[in-house]
C-alpha cells in the first residue's frame, strides 16, 4: 500500500481528456487537490466537475504549455487556489501525423513547442513551489514512439519524446539537491480521444500487435504516475516506467501467434 497523497497538490496538464483525464482522476481518487489544465478552460473545467462529483477536490485552469506566461501565470494561480505545487504531471501533448515530404517546418515547431518545450516551461514555471515542498516531483508522460520505437508519419513526435527524456536525465540531477525527483511515463498505444482521432483501423491494428491483445487505459497510465509520485517512490529518479502491455517486445508477428 502506497501512502497516501490526500492533501498534495498536483498539476496535470492535457488533463480535460485522455491521458491526463485519467491521471487527474487517479489522483483525485487518493485525496490529492488537483488542478485540471487544458488550453480550453470549459473543458478543463467540465473535468474538474467530474473529479469533484466523485468527492474529490480539483479546479479546472486554461493553459498553453507553449507559452512561458501562460505557465507562469498557471504556477502561481494553482499555488493561490490550493497553498502550494508537490506534483507536476507533464502530460500535455499532440500527435499530428506528417511523413516528412510533407511534414511542414511550422508543424515540427508547433509539436516541438508543445510536446519538449512545453515540457520545459511547465517544470521552470512550477519549480519555485516544487521546490518549497518536501516532496517535490515531476512525472513526464513521454512514450513508446521516439525513445524505443518509430511509426511513419512521427518523426517531428518521435523526436519531441525521445527530448523528453534526454532533458529528464540532466533536469533529474539539477532538482535532486531540492529534492525534487523527475521521472517520465512512456504509454504503448492508450484508448483516448487523441488515439480514436487516428481511425478505427489504426486502434485494431495496435491492439493486435500488443501481447496482452488490448489497448492501454488512461488509468493505467494514471496508476504508474501515482507510484512515481508516491513517497515510496523518493529514491527513484531520472527514470522511465514503459506502460503498453508488452507492445515493444515481439521480434516478430509470429511471436504474437499462439
Ligand atoms: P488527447 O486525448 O488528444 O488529449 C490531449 C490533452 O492535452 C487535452 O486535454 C488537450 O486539451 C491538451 N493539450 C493539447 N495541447 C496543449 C497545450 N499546448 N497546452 C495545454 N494543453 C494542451 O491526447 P492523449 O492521447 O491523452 O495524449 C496525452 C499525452 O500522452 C501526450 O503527451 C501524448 O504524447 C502521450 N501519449 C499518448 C499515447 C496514446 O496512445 N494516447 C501514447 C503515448 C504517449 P486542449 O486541446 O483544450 O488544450
Amino acid at each position: 500500500m502506497l501512502t497516501s497523497l490526500a492533501g498534495r497538490t498536483v498539476i496535470v496538464t492535457g488533463a480535460s481528456k485522455g491521458i491526463g483525464k485519467g491521471i487527474a482522476q487517479v489522483f483525485a481518487r487518493g485525496g490529492a487537490k488537483v488542478a485540471v489544465v487544458s488550453r480550453n478552460l470549459g473543458e478543463a473545467e467540465a473535468t474538474a466537475a467530474i473529479l469533484t462529483g466523485g468527492g474529490g477536490t480539483a479546479k479546472g485552469f486554461a493553459a498553453d504549455v507553449s507559452l512561458q506566461e501562460d505557465v507562469e501565470a498557471l504556477a502561481t494561480a494553482v499555488a493561490a487556489e490550493f497553498g502550494g505545487i508537490d506534483v507536476l504531471c507533464s502530460n500535455a501533448g499532440i500527435f499530428p501525423q506528417a511523413k516528412i515530404e510533407d511534414l511542414s517546418v511550422e508543424e515540427w515547431d508547433h509539436v516541438m513547442a508543445t510536446n519538449l518545450k512545453g515540457t520545459f516551461l511547465s517544470i521552470k514555471g512550477c519549480l519555485p513551489y516544487l521546490k518549497k515542498s518536501n516532496q517535490g516531483r515531476v512525472v513526464i508522460t513521454s512514450s513508446i514512439t521516439g525513445p524505443v520505437t518509430g511509426f511513419p508519419g512521427w518523426t517531428h513526435y518521435g523526436a519531441s519524446k525521445a527530448g523528453q527524456l534526454g532533458f529528464m536525465r540532466t533536469a533529474c540531477i539539477e532538482l535532486a539537491k531540492y529534492g525534487i525527483t523527475v521521472n517520465a511515463v512512456l504509454p504503448g498505444n492508450v484508448l483516448t480521444e487523441g488515439l480514436i482521432d487516428l481511425g478505427e483501423d489504426y486502434c485494431k491494428s495496435m491492439a493486435a500487435s500488443v501481447p496482452l491483445k488490448k489497448l492501454g487505459t488512461v488509468e493505467d497510465i494514471g496508476y504508474a504516475a501515482l507510484f512515481l509520485a508516491s513517497k515510496e517512490a523518493a529514491y527513484i529518479t531520472g527514470q522511465t516506467i514503459i506502460v503498453d502491455g508488452g507492445q515493444i517486445l515481439p521480434e516478430s508477428l509470429d511471436a504474437l501467434k499462439d
